[in-house]
């Protein structure tokens, strides 16, 4: 490992020991284990849900249950490899009764997700939901208006003196139930497939 790679290990290692033994905001209460991210922290793609549900709780790890099984699969249909991509979070603690996290807990928990992207350094980042999305375009700079409207297109964006590409989606669990959304889904993540030509011709 070079030494950069396992200083980023180390790092990242660190703020997961933070992350577990965190009282920032109340959701640290109702925890049985937080959930700082999954994967490959080389990878030059992350997905940015919103908070740990049930069995993420439960695991510790991010998209473990029905959201993330249906993620899994948009993944493969799109011939994109778990190996490739980096799993977070907006909030890393579960929301009591899977409740969407609130502005404060948003507030309290974002430096964790900051300080992962800068060590990550991905050159594209998928939002999943109106949460992640509406935080990620605000730091990004980039208009947010409603999550239906700016779902399905790529942003070039300046975010954290990094440039990227921002890619927003509908959350996987809203597509549980709902064929038209995961069509909607499914579309957004092939778009990470464009990016990444563009980005070999560079
Ligand atoms: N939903 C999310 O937003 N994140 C998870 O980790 C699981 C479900
Ligand atoms: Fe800390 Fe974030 Fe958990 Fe709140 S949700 S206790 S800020 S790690």
């Amino acid at each position: 490992m070079s030494l950069e790679k396992s200083q980023n290990f180390e790092a990242m290692e660190k703020l997961r020991l933070e992350v577990k033994n965190c009282r920032k905001c109340d959701l640290w209460r109702h925890r049985r284990n937080p959930v700082l991210g999954d994967g490959n922290i080389n990878a030059s793609i992350v997905f940015i849900g919103e908070a740990p549900g049930y069995w993420e709780d439960v695991k510790g790890l991010p998209f473990v249950g029905a959201a993330g099984k249906l993620l899994d699969e948009i993944l493969g249909k799109a011939g994109i490899k778990r190996s490739e991509v980096y799993i977070t979070n907006i909030v890393k603690c579960r929301p009591p009764e899977n409740r969407d996290p609130n502005e404060r807990e948003i507030e309290a928990c974002h430096t964790y997700l900051d300080r992962q992207l800068n060590l990550i350094k991905p050159e594209i980042i998928v939002t999943l939901g109106r949460h992640s999305t509406s935080y990620i375009f605000s730091k990004a700079g980039i208009k947010f208006t409603s999550i239906s409207e700016v779902q399905g297109k790529i942003y070039r964006a300046k975010f954290l003196g990094m440039n990227v590409y921002v890619i927003a989606s509908y959350h996987p669990a809203a597509a549980l139930y709902n064929i038209k959304l995961r069509g909607e889904i499914e579309k957004a993540i092939k778009l990470i497939n464009e990016v990444k030509s563009e980005l070999e011709k560079h």
